[in-house]
């Protein structure tokens, strides 16, 4: 991926290095977005990690980053606020997100959408706060609603590359790119409907929903990259990187992976092959009302 010709976005905010309160904490404390459903699911809307993953003590010990991914400073920050972290992985992010931010304010124009505000994100390490709560590393890159931020660990990076077979820069870049969809499903009120909706209904219909919220969030990375494609952003290889990676955190490979069976009524993000499949929809059309998963009979 040439994402070094990508303009940079000036909405990453690195807190590496900053341990949980750093600029996390705003007066008043922790606030609620959308009440009490999205914060209970917010373990499951987290990207691809699965928490049963997690809490077993399965997991690996960290993995150093592979050179040009992991930050290369883990000192302690500059005194006084934000570290000015010079690093390709960081880099990377601001340049994915800018081009996030070109790609949907051009498409919410075309689709007569009022003007798009961009999400923020925010890079950190080790545990981070968030109008969501406390969230740490383990639970992987998110999307809250409530302040409407990316929070994001680049060693995750690392972890997709070595534990889910997942390497490469635009592997990194669709994991942006699904939680800037989740960022789309918040301002067009997706989200807000689906709140509203699954305290009507009982677990396994929960997480069906939930899979078409997280596959539409798939969907519209793959409109971000084929956008990219488009203006020849791309390099061989990098589609098959995308579809890799999203196929890798699929809720049967993860499951697979974790317990060593799979149960279809517990997915929260799709199978392996919905995961593709949707991401291929939006790769392939580049337009985000193809990414309708909630009318479909079978997403
Ligand atoms: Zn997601």
């Amino acid at each position: 991926m040439r994402w070094q010709d990508m303009r940079r976005s000036r909405n990453v905010e690195d807190r590496r290095g900053m341990g949980p309160v750093g600029g996390g904490l705003r007066g008043g404390g922790m606030k609620v977005g959308l009440g009490g459903l999205i914060i209970a699911l917010i373990a499951s809307l987290l990207f691809g990690v699965n928490p049963l993953d997690m809490i077993g003590g399965t997991g690996p010990a960290p993995t150093p980053a592979p050179p040009g991914y992991g930050p290369q400073t883990t000192g302690a920050p500059a005194p006084g606020g934000a570290p000015a972290q010079q690093d390709a992985a960081g880099d990377m992010m601001r340049a994915v997100l800018g081009d996030t931010e070109d790609v949907w304010k051009a498409l919410f124009e075309s689709l007569g959408q009022r003007g798009y505000p961009p999400p923020k994100l925010v890079l950190f390490s080790g545990r981070v706060s968030s109008a969501c709560g406390l969230a740490s590393a383990a639970v992987g890159p998110f999307y809250c609603p409530g302040d409407g931020t990316v929070y994001l660990d680049t060693a995750f990076f690392a972890q997709l590359a070595r534990r889910f077979g997942a390497p490469g820069d635009f592997a990194a870049a669709y994991v942006v790119a699904h939680e800037v969809g989740h960022h789309v499903q918040n301002v067009l009120g997706t989200m807000q409907q689906f709140d509203r909706q699954l305290s009507r209904l009982d677990e396994r219909s929960r997480n069906q929903m939930q899979v078409r919220l997280e596959l539409q969030a798939d969907c519209y990375a793959g409109v971000w990259g084929y956008f990219a494609q488009k203006r020849k952003l791309l390099e061989p290889g990098d589609i098959e990187e995308g579809l890799r990676a999203a196929a890798a955190v699929g809720d049967d490979m993860m499951m697979q992976r974790s317990q060593g069976y799979v149960v279809p009524d517990a997915f929260t993000h799709g199978s392996a092959e919905q995961r593709v499949r949707w991401f291929r929809k939006g790769l392939a059309t580049g337009d985000p009302r193809q990414c309708d998963t909630f009318s479909v009979a079978q997403p």
